[in-house]
């Protein structure tokens, strides 16, 4: 049985460098293709004896794709909500993000709020404790990774396939 898994947020803030980092354990600098409409990437990955399946789609604000993606929502368990914690725009769209996800995705779907590009500390714009608060208000899990070096990225799908596993 595999997870299906979502990552969801502005497009920059690092969702494929993350997925591409918890896949292959690595950081492919540079700027990944960014989708033109709905583009979508698969990637399997198995951790801990769980597998993901996990999908990523940019739609660039694309409002005419909208109701495509909402169909993808409905078969996700498990959303990964990333910001860029150097990006303020980034960060204020996690709302209307969380808006979306709460009209489309299953009622059960487990969120986790990530801040991701952590390792880039002289350019932070969004302080941790910012991160924590809207986490805590919407009462989802938050952690701050990077893409880059690694950090809780392994942590954050562990948390995930935990909390899964534990409500199967
Ligand atoms: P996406 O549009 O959300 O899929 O974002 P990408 O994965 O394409 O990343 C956008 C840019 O940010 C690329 O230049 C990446 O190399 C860079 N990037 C992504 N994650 C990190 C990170 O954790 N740290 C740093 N320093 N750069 C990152
Ligand atoms: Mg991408």
């Amino acid at each position: 049985i595999c997870l299906q898994t979502i990552l969801v947020g502005d497009s920059g803030v690092g969702k494929t460098s993350l997925l591409v980092q918890f896949d292959q354990g690595k950081f492919i600098a540079g700027s990944f293709t960014s989708t033109v409409g709905i583009g979508f990437t698969v990637m399997f990955a198995y951790h801990v004896s769980v597998c993901f399946v996990t999908q990523i789609w940019d739609t660039a604000g694309q409002e005419r794709f909208r109701s495509v993606t909402h169909a993808y929502y409905r078969d996700a368990q498990a959303l990964l909500l990333l910001y860029d914690i150097t990006s303020k725009p980034s960060f204020d769209n996690i709302r209307a993000w969380l808006t979306e996800i709460h009209e489309h995705a299953q009622k059960d779907v487990v969120i986790m709020l990530l801040g991701n590009k952590s390792d880039m500390a002289a350019e932070r714009v969004v302080k941790t404790e910012d991160g924590e608060k809207l986490a805590k208000e919407y009462g989802v899990p938050f952690m701050e990774t990077s893409a880059k070096t690694g950090v809780n990225v392994d942590l954050a799908f562990q948390a995930i396939g935990k909390e899964l596993k534990h409500r199967a």
